[in-house]
């Protein structure tokens, strides 16, 4: 199974066809807000492993997880060393969301974990840059399933080679690529109509 990043969830989420543009075609750009993310991922991934009252905080945590063809790179790991407990973090440039994208993305974290330790993952934290808070999240049997029913759309998608037609929207205002997308444009295109036209299939 070919793996996917993790990032991939949350770009899948954010919109199919994005997901399939950076994880199929390559395609990449950089806005406001994706520098924004990258200069607060900076901060974080730079800081060397520390301990503070048991726990040991250990950044940029490469992981991968055959069963659930996954791979990426976790802002943190808590360790906490008197119970053997670990807890993945991960760090938002925005607020939380209405949608439990980030938690999906957390769970996601939390079976690459399992699979690389052999350890029960029960709970994680994420940590907004806009509200300056963290929220725990529990991984229950629900967020679990949710998160693994978006891995395989997301590795059901990337698997298809199919890069989907662009659905214009308030989201395309704030994506990165909408330059290479062209949303509007494609929109506007009328050749599909045209050549079923030509050889008689409209
Ligand atoms: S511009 Fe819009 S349709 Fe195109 S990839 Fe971005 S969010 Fe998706």
């Amino acid at each position: 199974m070919r793996p996917i990043p993790l990032s991939a969830l949350q770009h899948h989420a954010f919109c199919p066809r994005q997901c399939a543009l950076i994880h199929n075609e390559q395609a990449w750009a950089d806005n406001f807000l994706t520098a924004q993310g990258n200069a607060l991922h900076e901060r974080v991934d730079n800081g060397e492993p520390e301990i503070r009252k048991g726990i040991r905080f250990e950044r940029n945590v490469h992981v991968c997880a055959e069963k659930w063809g996954l791979t990426g790179i976790l802002d943190m790991v808590e360790h906490d060393l008197h119970s053997g407990s670990l807890k993945p973090v991960e760090y938002k440039r925005g607020k939380p969301k209405p949608t439990p994208i980030d938690e999906i993305q957390l769970c996601a974290q939390a079976l690459c974990l399992e699979e690389m330790t052999g350890k029960t993952i029960t709970e994680g934290a994420l940590w907004y840059g806009q509200t300056r808070h963290r929220v725990c999240v529990a991984f229950s049997d629900s967020l679990k399933a949710q998160t693994t029913e978006i891995i395989t759309q997301v590795q059901q998608l990337l698997n298809s080679q199919h890069t989907p037609p662009p659905q214009y929207g308030k989201h395309c205002k704030a994506c990165s690529l909408v330059e290479i997308c062209q949303p509007k444009l494609f929109n506007q295109d009328r050749s599909p109509h045209y050549t079923a036209q030509l050889f008689g299939e409209d």
